[in-house]
């Protein structure tokens, strides 16, 4: 799937610096120099922000649940909660809430955390696996998933808007089809719009989950409409995703700092009751076991 990824990352870069723009740079007037050069120097820019939020987010940890972690104030409490969970019991917190436990990794669950079958471990705030970037997709990669399909789309659309009087060409009659030129760009300009319409649905339906603080997974269980129970409103959910420094909202990456909040918020995530968990959990108002 990286492979691919990077082909299609290839075919694009090829057909708009290579095929299109790049030559231009060294020859025509001088206006037409620097237009090649600053199409040529854009494009680059959201190639490189593409590639980084796209390994940024393959080969970060996506928030694995802590070893040994547990929701009780003592592990006395938990090591005897343990045993209960194990056999298929339901254990009960200090506050008198159920609390949550995976059966397949045997080991306690955080409110919000899944189990992810393609890695294999608890994910906190999971959202879904991605096949693309053939990675989970939870709490401390979102940002550089969301990243990724930014500088796609953007990437996508500068390329279209390049490459759409040379697609348009190829179907003049004085076109030159027996060369390769021609096909590649046709290619490369049919693939970057067509999925820089599907980036486009796919970014509006993820920011609006951002300032709702929800994920996919939640978006598909809850059988209700906002007020979401997680909610903080608009501008701290947005901070809980890209994190509170503006200068590093556009880089795929989170401080030392970051981390360790965003770990600490999603391990006290709190177990919420009354009626929106109702309607989020099924019937029985005190399970949080999902
Ligand atoms: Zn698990």
């Amino acid at each position: 799937m990286i492979l691919i990824v990077l082909a299609f990352i290839g075919l694009s870069y090829y057909a708009v610096v290579w095929e299109s723009y790049g030559p231009g740079i060294f020859e025509g007037s001088a206006q037409s120099r620097f237009s090649s050069f600053v199409a040529v120097f854009i494009f680059t820019i959201l190639i490189a922000m593409t590639l980084w939020s796209y390994f940024a987010c393959v080969t970060t940890d996506p928030g694995k649940v802590p070893r040994g972690w547990h929701p009780f104030p003592n592990d006395e409490e938990a090591d005897a909660q343990f045993s209960l969970a194990s056999y298929g019991g339901h254990p009960v917190g200090s506050n008198g809430q159920r609390v949550r436990f995976c059966r397949k990794c045997k080991a306690w669950k955080p409110e919000r955390a899944h189990h992810d079958s393609g890695t294999g471990q608890c994910v906190l705030r999971m959202d879904h696996y991605c096949i693309w970037v053939l990675n989970c997709v939870g709490l401390l990669n979102y940002k550089m998933f969301l990243l990724f399909l930014f500088w796609t789309f953007w990437a996508c659309a500068l390329a279209s808007g390049l490459l759409i009087n040379s697609f348009i060409r190829f179907f003049q009659s004085d076109a030159d089809l027996n060369s390769a030129r021609p096909a590649i760009v046709f290619i490369a300009f049919v693939v970057d719009a067509a999925f820089c319409l599907s980036l486009l649905g796919f970014l509006i339906m993820h920011m609006r989950l951002v300032l709702n603080n929800c994920t996919t997974i939640e978006m598909f269980e809850k059988a209700r409409g906002p007020p979401w129970p997680y909610s903080l409103g608009s501008r701290q959910n947005f901070k809980a995703v890209f994190g509170s420094r503006p200068w590093a909202w556009l880089l795929p990456m989170h401080s030392a700092a970051e981390k360790a909040s965003m770990l600490d918020d999603a391990l006290h995530e709190p177990c919420l009751q009354g009626p929106e968990l109702t309607d989020l959990r099924g019937s029985d108002p005190m399970s949080c076991d999902v």
